[in-house]
């Protein structure tokens, strides 16, 4: 067989995780492992764990890591807080929330969900409803994903915290970060979160395979009382001074090396610069997709503007507009490489990534592209969506 023909340039990467990995991660990723004993081990740990506490803007939460993906992450929360046969609580967002719910459910927790209704962010005045009514307080826990990639919408997690505290009810609050963490502002300490969970792939411009969490001490305190088996996953084992029971085994040293650069690249530039560089070409983005849907064929899958997400942009197609074919012309004609609809969206969406290391020229790049797709497809869009981003760009 013929190898693949190379491809000239590059192919523009847009899919809201994996995301581009800049050059001075893949280097740093280049590195021999140490032994062990290295002290450097310890030190490339220590980076990454002060690093990851001061992108989620907290003094008070001890940072565990993991040799897994997002979904590792989840189970990790679920297996130390959520005993079988305890409830908590999944606000509504869409394909993410309810995927956590239903490994919650696997993993014996009942899980009491809050509406999902499509295109909209968590309902606040449902999340307090519903601890209302949990007047046993049997609720251990919400969990709130604070930018659902499948809907490209983030939510107010201000006010999933006040709605808790308005229903005066003890369970923690758990967020999930891995598509907003270096993206969107956030800050765990001031939103009051107990636990929040993260992985290397999207924001944070690393290989996928490594998973964080970061745990309060209320949270640390529930944990100590489940009486759930677990190892792998379990926080108590890993609260230690050593590399190796920090990790249970091996650290993933060169993802390690590789999140330790990476920190360093969002650091140099300055977190608020990042936010307004993601908010900025998120607006040329939405620019374009306002235009395009003037055509009728396509539209914002997410209905509230103020809730779309600086991370990716999802982006619902009518009636004989099939969101693949558009994926695949993009990708193999123009070589923009977006992502597609996950669960009960499936085949009804197309996503444009746009976070991580990303810049201006690579944003309107890709916006061009998806427009040259729907041109070879025919779809009648809305014409002049890449002078709306130009136009946005500028006046930013
Ligand atoms: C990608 C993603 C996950 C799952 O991460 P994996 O690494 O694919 O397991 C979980 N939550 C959110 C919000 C995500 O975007």
């Amino acid at each position: 067989m013929n190898p693949s023909p190379r491809i000239p340039g590059f192919r523009f990467l847009h899919s809201p995780g994996p995301t581009r990995v800049p050059d001075e991660v893949v280097h740093a990723m280049s590195r021999q492992p140490m032994d062990l004993a290295d002290p450097r081990v310890d030190a490339l740990i220590d980076v990454c764990e002060h690093g990851l506490k001061k992108l989620l803007q907290t003094e008070r939460a001890t940072v565990f890591m993991y040799s897994a993906n997002g979904h590792g992450a989840w189970e990790a929360v679920i297996a130390n807080l959520v005993a079988p046969g305890q409830m908590v609580l999944v606000a509504g967002t869409g394909h993410f929330s309810e995927s956590w719910a239903l490994q919650a459910e696997a993993l014996g927790s009942r899980v009491v969900r809050t509406p999902c209704v499509e295109g909209t962010p968590i309902n606040a005045a449902a999340v307090e409803a519903a601890l209302r009514d949990d007047v046993r307080h049997e609720i251990v826990a919400v969990f709130a994903v604070h930018t659902d990639t499948a809907s490209g919408l983030t939510s107010d997690l201000q006010a999933v915290r006040a709605a808790i505290d308005a229903a005066a009810h003890p369970a923690l609050f758990v967020v999930d970060v891995v598509a907003s963490l270096g993206a969107a502002p956030f800050d765990m300490d001031a939103v009051g979160a107990n636990v929040v969970l993260g992985a290397s792939q999207k924001g944070l411009m690393v290989p996928p395979g490594l998973a964080f969490v970061a745990v309060d001490e209320a949270a640390m305190a529930v944990a100590r009382g489940n009486p759930t088996s677990r190892f792998y996953w379990d926080w108590t084992l890993r609260k230690s001074a050593l590399g190796y029971r920090k990790f249970c085994g091996t650290p993933p040293l060169n993802l390690l090396m590789g999140l330790e650069a990476a920190l360093g690249l969002i650091s140099q530039e300055g977190l608020a610069a990042v936010w307004l560089r993601h908010q900025r070409l998120a607006g040329a983005v939405h620019a374009a997709v306002q235009c395009w849907s003037e055509g009728g064929a396509v539209q914002f899958f997410c209905r509230v503007p103020q809730a779309r997400s600086v991370s990716v942009t999802t982006v619902l197609t009518g009636p004989g507009v099939d969101p693949e074919a558009i994926r695949s012309v993009a990708r193999e004609r123009f070589q923009v490489a977006m992502a597609g609809g996950l669960g009960p969206i499936a085949g009804r969406v197309f996503r444009i990534g746009h976070l991580g290391d990303i810049n201006p020229a690579m944003i309107l790049g890709c916006l061009a592209g998806v427009e040259a797709a729907m041109s070879v497809l025919g779809v009648p869009y809305g014409p002049g969506g890449i002078e709306r981003a130009i136009a946005s760009l500028v006046q930013d």
